[in-house]
């Protein structure tokens, strides 16, 4: 290969491999759709490989105390700092995410590792005085081996953080990375090859069929934290119920409404308009605020600035640092998109930005769409109801509160909502009547740490981010001790 990056290689047993199955998956440069690595496609021989060293090695880790667990998580999280121009680069080139906004993925990633190595002690059960004289409690411990599934739009974010609550509660893991963007879990893997003890942490590579649904069918992983869409999720869901009895927790996609009211600070919605669209990585954000829900009085004016600064977003190659968005991450995915973008047009949507591939040398090959908004968009519309995953937003206008609420809640998802006001009494009403997982009043796409996050309806199940997820690591024993 003369690719940049070369073969990369998965981690199974604390060693480097290409597995079984002789197969590869090459990556594509979304900016120019050159290849620029591979990673070997997993075979089921190599997942079952990769479960047999977790259920060897993870007895030794859970005997560790949890200041060993600890240190050792706080060491992975230097080592991520140490690599993370490595990983950034590889990183944007693989995703098309701007390296301007991409330094944060290393350092939430290791911000994490420390957070939930802090809270171990809060892996606490209860005592019950359940009857007299004797002693009744609950102790939380670790599943064994738990699997986790990452998608594509931050895969080293994901794959990094998602070790640190399960590693916490004493589980081993293995973590499937995406078929597209997936060449940073081989950094992932060297950097755990440094500190952690062989089979704690195997990375494995490759398609969701077969590498995904073996790992997900193995009758010795009782517990699946999966990332990624909602068709995806309900087969993870069929497949885990067909072999063993496992809990599985689901992070899925978003149609999350920016809701405007008539005294919202127009300047601060514009901002959050771009904010919340996450065009640094092309929209390819679950938390996404892709319906902008605005009252009529102030409706007319925002289409228009929105339309303006959308426009006013730089696209460009992701590896330049005044690049404020890149291309679409995978061919099949800027179809997708496209296709989205065609059935506004059919559907009646005014386009008032974008729409189209930018123009320029820069710009003839590669999965470029300029940042797109739609105005007039209604709930009938494929546009407003489904997610894109893309640099698309529509705009919606709405008469009374009643009325937002009911278009915002008009769709299969519930992961998060906005809503723009000063009027305390509207937005508390409408953050209680609103179903989404993660609400913020005058804010946009921010998480913060010991919040949970996670969606309602089809958007998930289980909060991350928080204690409730390193908790749902583990399970609960009750223990009665019967003294009289
Ligand atoms: P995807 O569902 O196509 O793939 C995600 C992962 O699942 C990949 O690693 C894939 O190989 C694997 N997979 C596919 N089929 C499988 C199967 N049958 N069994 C087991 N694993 C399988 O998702 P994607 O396109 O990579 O990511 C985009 C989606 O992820 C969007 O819907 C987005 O909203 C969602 N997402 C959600 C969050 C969140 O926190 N809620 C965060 C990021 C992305």
């Amino acid at each position: 290969m003369t690719s940049p990056f070369g073969d990369r290689l998965m981690f199974i047993d604390g060693e480097m491999t290409p597995g079984a199955s002789g197969e590869w998956v090459t990556s594509l440069n979304p900016a120019t759709e050159e290849p620029i690595g591979r990673v070997p496609a997993a075979s089921p021989e190599d997942v079952n490989a990769a479960i047999a060293s977790a259920k060897a090695a993870q007895p030794a880790w859970a005997a560790k105390s949890i200041f060993e667990r600890g240190a050792l998580l706080r060491a992975l999280a230097v080592e991520f700092r140490a690599r993370a121009q490595d990983i950034l680069t590889m990183e944007a080139t693989d995703t098309g995410n701007t390296i301007s906004k991409l330094g944060a993925d290393v350092q939430i990633a290791a911000a994490y590792l420390e957070y939930f190595a802090g809270l171990a002690t809060e892996m606490k059960g209860d005592t019950v005085p359940a009857s007299p004289g004797n002693i009744h409690f609950s102790l939380r411990e670790p599943y064994g081996v738990v699997a986790r599934i990452v998608p594509f739009n931050h895969p080293f974010m994901f794959a990094g953080a998602h070790l640190a609550s399960p590693l916490t509660a004493g589980n081993a893991v293995v973590v499937k990375t995406p078929e597209t963007s997936p060449l940073t879990g081989s950094l992932l893997a060297e950097c755990c090859k440094e500190v952690l003890p062989p089979g704690v942490v195997n990375i494995i590579s490759g398609y969701g069929l077969p590498a995904g649904d073996t790992l997900v069918r193995h009758p010795a992983i009782h517990r699946i934290g999966f990332t990624g869409s909602v068709p995806t999720g309900l087969a993870i869901q069929r497949a885990a119920a067909e072999t063993s009895v496992k809990h599985v927790s689901l992070e899925l996609g978003g149609k999350n409404p920016l809701m405007v009211f008539p005294d919202a600070d127009l300047d601060k919605v514009v901002d959050a308009s771009i904010a919340g669209m996450n065009f640094s990585w092309a929209g390819q954000s679950c938390g996404s605020t892709s319906r902008i829900l605005a009252h009529e009085s102030v409706y007319d004016e925002l289409v228009e600035r929105v339309a303006a600064r959308t426009d006013a977003v730089v696209v460009g190659d992701p590896l330049d640092p005044a690049s404020e968005m890149g291309p679409v991450n995978s061919k099949g995915h800027y179809e997708r998109v496209l296709g989205f973008v065609e059935g506004g047009r059919r559907d009646g949507a005014k386009l008032v930005a974008g729409g189209q591939r930018p123009t320029g040398d820069d710009f003839k090959k590669g999965y470029w769409l300029r940042p797109t908004a739609f105005a007039d968009a209604t709930m009938d519309m494929e546009v407003a109801r489904e997610e894109i995953f893309g640099p698309v937003v529509a705009m919606l206008k709405w008469s009374t509160r009643e009325e937002a609420v009911q278009m915002a809640n008009a769709t299969a998802y519930g992961l998060t909502a906005a809503i723009y006001t000063n009027d305390l009494q509207a937005a508390m009403t409408t953050a209680q009547e609103v179903e989404s997982g993660y609400v913020w009043v005058n804010g946009v796409a921010q998480h913060y740490v010991g919040l949970p996050f996670g969606g309602v309806k089809n958007s998930g199940l289980g909060g991350e981010e928080a204690l409730d997820e390193l908790l749902s690591y583990t399970r609960t024993k009750t223990v009665n001790i019967l003294l009289s």
